[in-house]
């Protein structure tokens, strides 16, 4: 297993490290949100990410892995114990908190625990007759030929399939979209919903005016 630390304290940076490699896995360890790109390139099993870093917050950093599709499994080491931050991190995209200071038997533990469910999950796929998608791995197929979905078309697919058949608010869907920000506009909505129903079939997002959208998924689709 290998894992990326993106982590400023000079003390914890290589106590992690050096309990990682007891542990029998590798790992590369930053101070820098701008020195951990070209880590996350090289696919690591998984990121131990701080939150207060000297060149940016950290929830911005894996908002942006996961607007890029980036679906390596993340572990948010934070000082910070409020209960809002925690939330907002799992919203955010991270698989697991750690908060400081750090047990490193309990730190080995959760790396080993998010990497196995991650590879449980690379596998799932949602069905919907001749629609298919696979939320972990960002690939969705229309009659097995591999969609070419943006990062927010399919994040809008993913959340109107999660409750196939609901009615999904403009607002819920807006805040889901953009869980870090401000909630996804709904001008900007209606153009990513427009371009995606193009690709899936006009027939698979219903509009139900003045509530929301709903993923038709029986035979009306
Ligand atoms: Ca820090």
């Amino acid at each position: 297993m290998h894992i990326l630390i993106i982590e400023d304290d000079i003390d914890l940076g290589p106590a992690i490290l050096a309990a990682l490699k007891q542990a029998g896995m590798t790992g590369v360890w930053v101070r820098r949100l701008g020195d951990a790109a070209a880590f996350v390139e090289e696919q690591p099993d998984c990121v131990l990410l701080d939150l207060g870093l000297p060149d940016g917050d950290g929830l911005a950093f894996l908002a942006g892995l996961r607007g890029r599709g980036i679906a390596v499994p993340v572990i948010v080491i934070t000082a910070r114990t409020a209960l809002e931050d925690r939330l907002v991190g799992l919203d955010g995209g991270a698989d697991d908190f750690l908060v400081k200071p750090v047990i490193m038997a309990e730190l080995i533990s959760r790396v080993g625990a998010v990497v196995r469910r991650s590879a449980r999950q690379a596998g799932e796929r949602w069905t919907f007759g001749e629609l298919a998608l696979e939320p972990r791995s960002f690939r969705a197929w229309l009659n097995g030929a591999a969609l070419d979905l943006s990062p927010r078309e399919f994040r809008l697919l993913v959340e109107l399939a999660r409750s196939p058949e609901c009615v999904v608010s403009k607002s819920t869907l807006g805040q889901r979209m953009e869980p870090l920000g401000d909630p996804l506009d709904s001008a900007t909505m209606e153009v990513h919903l427009s371009n995606l129903r193009r690709k899936i079939g006009a027939g698979r997002i219903r509009t139900v005016r003045g509530v929301g959208y709903q993923l038709v998924v029986g035979e009306g689709a």
